[in-house]
């Protein structure tokens, strides 16, 4: 095992936090490798439709430097109570046509991937030493970019601690394709228990999200019929014909979560960001505008050459800022609901 001549790092986590982390740090001059996970099942999130604004757009494309591509302006329709509303233009992402366009700018940046990495501390905190197949090295900090199991975090005996919101949020995806004008655009509908996100990619893939509370999966069809009854037939006029995959993923989630990692000396330099770090219902949206939020921090710690164990801080304040206010959230949503309660129950007597 050789030592790097020139700072080098180890991301373990192929998702849009892993895949960022790895080119912020390679477009620094860092040597980058990137532990891919054991190929399996594509992670679920990936089929959703993400909705986001201009701003984490415009943040993304200052932390990398150039476009991030996997994204477009769709128009907004919404429909509520209320009716139909035109909510102008907002950006729409296609996680995976997002995370596959970071890839290969990571790519194009010398990250090289790894696969079957096993990871050990080495004494004193003087970094990480790794091996993978045919191959084995050092690496001056790990980046824990596995997501919502943080699963490296423990895996090297960091002193983990799991903090959750009350709730859960279960939602069902589809997939399919769209044969109507092609441009891109998005649907959004809601009602007090049920809602649903529509997203047409540029090139004709539908992304169907439903969050229903039941535990099967609801008819998608009948669903949008129902949430978009103030429209008539017009949503479909307006459409035109989807098809969409039998099969919808299934994804349940606390409303909220995050991972603390307690102070430990003997352990080198750990970064961890995206959902490992803080993990947020979809109906929060706050999944990618963390992470540009993230990505901004880690480019200001190099551009500013703070040591790698001195990085983690900027990301952990942060995280606490969106806890708080995740908190204050929920707690006033709460107070809402014991007032509204007890009014009605006035009402009542
Ligand atoms: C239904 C749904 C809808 C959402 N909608 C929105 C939205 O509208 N707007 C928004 O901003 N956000 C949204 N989000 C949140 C957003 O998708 C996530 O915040 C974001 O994708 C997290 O990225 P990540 O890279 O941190 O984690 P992940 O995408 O989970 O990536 C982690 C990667 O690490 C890999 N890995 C795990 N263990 C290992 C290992 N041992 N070795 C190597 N690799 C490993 C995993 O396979 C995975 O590829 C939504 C999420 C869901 C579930």
């Amino acid at each position: 095992m050789a030592l790097c001549s020139t700072p080098c790092a180890l991301v373990v986590g192929d998702g849009i936090a892993g895949q960022g982390a790895a080119l912020v740090l390679a477009r620094a001059g860092w040597q980058v490798w990137l532990a891919l996970p054991r190929p399996g099942k594509p992670a679920a999130h990936r089929r959703h439709a993400h909705i986001t604004s201009a701003a984490v757009i415009a943040r993304l494309e200052r932390s990398l430097g150039k476009a991030p591509g996997g994204w477009a302006m769709g128009r907004a329709l919404v429909w509520d109570e209320a009716g139909r509303r035109e909510a102008g233009a907002r950006p729409i992402i296609g996680a995976e046509a997002l995370r596959l366009s970071l890839a290969a700018q990571a790519a194009a940046a010398g990250v090289q991937g790894l696969t079957d990495c096993t990871i050990v501390p080495l004494a004193h905190g003087a970094g990480w030493r790794w091996r993978a197949r045919g191959k084995a090295g050092h690496a001056d900090v790990v980046v824990d970019a596995t997501g919502s199991g943080h699963w490296l975090s423990r895996m090297v005996g960091a002193a983990v601690m799991i903090e959750e919101l009350a709730g859960t949020d279960r939602a069902w995806s589809w997939t399919g394709i769209n044969d109507g004008p092609d441009r891109p655009w998005l649907l959004a509908a809601r009602e007090r228990t049920q809602a649903a996100v529509l997203l047409r990619e540029p090139d004709g893939q539908v992304r169907l999200t439903l969050r229903a509370p039941q535990a099967a999966p609801p008819d998608p069809l009948a669903a949008l019929d129902r949430l978009l009854i103030g429209a008539g037939a017009e949503w479909t006029t307006w459409i035109g014909s989807l098809a969409l995959d039998p099969r919808p993923l299934r994804h349940e989630a606390p409303l909220a979560r995050r991972t603390l990692v307690g102070p430990d000396p003997a352990l080198p330099p750990l970064l961890r960001l995206g959902d490992g770090l803080t993990q947020t219902a979809p109906r929060l949206g706050q999944g990618i505008a963390q992470i540009a939020e993230q990505l901004e921090a880690l480019a200001g710690a190099l551009a500013a050459a703070l040591p790698p164990g001195q990085w983690q801080a900027r990301l952990d304040a942060l995280a606490e800022r969106r806890w708080t206010g995740l908190m204050l959230g929920t707690g006033l949503m709460l107070g809402a609901g014991l007032m509204l309660g007890a009014g009605l129950v006035r009402i009542a007597a």
